[in-house]
C-alpha cells in the first residue's frame, strides 16, 4: 500500500490539525489519543511517512528504528508506567484493524490490562 500523506497523523506531524503532545525528537512524535482505551493512552508514530509496522521494518533506517524504539521506551517511563507496568502494540493492517495508515505504537497503561488478546467474537 503506498504512504497517503493526506492521513490523520501526517497532518498531525506536519501542525495541520492539532494534538495533545507528551513527546517529540528527532524520531518520534507521541500524543494522547483522542479515543482513550486506557488511563493512560498515548501513541508513538515515526517522523517518516511509513504505513506500518511491516512497512518501517522493511524500509526505515538503523538509525530510524533505534530511534523509535528509544522514544517509546522514554515515552512510557516519562508518563511514569515503567514500574506498574504498560503494554504497546502496533496493529498492521485488515486483521488486526489498523485504522490511521502512519505506523503508530499504541501504549497503554493506568489499571490493570487483562490478558493478552481475545477474538472480537469470542
Ligand atoms: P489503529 O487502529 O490504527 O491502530 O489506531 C488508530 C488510533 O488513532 C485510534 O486509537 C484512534 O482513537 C486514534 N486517532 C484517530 N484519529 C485521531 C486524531 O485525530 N487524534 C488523535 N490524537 N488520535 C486519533
Amino acid at each position: 500500500m503506498p504512504y497517503d500523506d493526506q492521513n490523520v497523523f501526517a497532518k498531525i506531524l506536519r501542525a495541520e490539525i492539532p494534538c495533545d503532545k507528551v513527546y517529540e525528537d528527532d524520531w518520534a512524535l507521541a500524543f494522547k489519543d483522542i479515543s482513550p482505551k486506557a488511563p493512560t493512552h498515548l501513541l508513538v508514530i515515526p517522523r517518516g511517512a511509513y504505513v506500518s509496522m511491516d512497512d518501517f521494518s522493511a524500509h526505515a533506517s538503523e538509525a530510524e528504528i533505534a530511534g523509535f524504539f528509544r522514544a517509546v521506551g522514554a515515552v512510557a517511563r516519562d508518563a511514569g508506567a515503567a514500574a506498574d507496568g504498560y503494554r504497546f502494540l502496533a496493529n498492521h493492517g485488515r486483521d488486526a484493524h489498523q485504522e490511521v495508515p502512519h505506523f503508530h505504537v499504541h501504549i497503554f497503561a493506568g489499571r490493570d490490562l487483562g490478558g493478552m488478546i481475545r477474538r472480537a467474537k469470542d
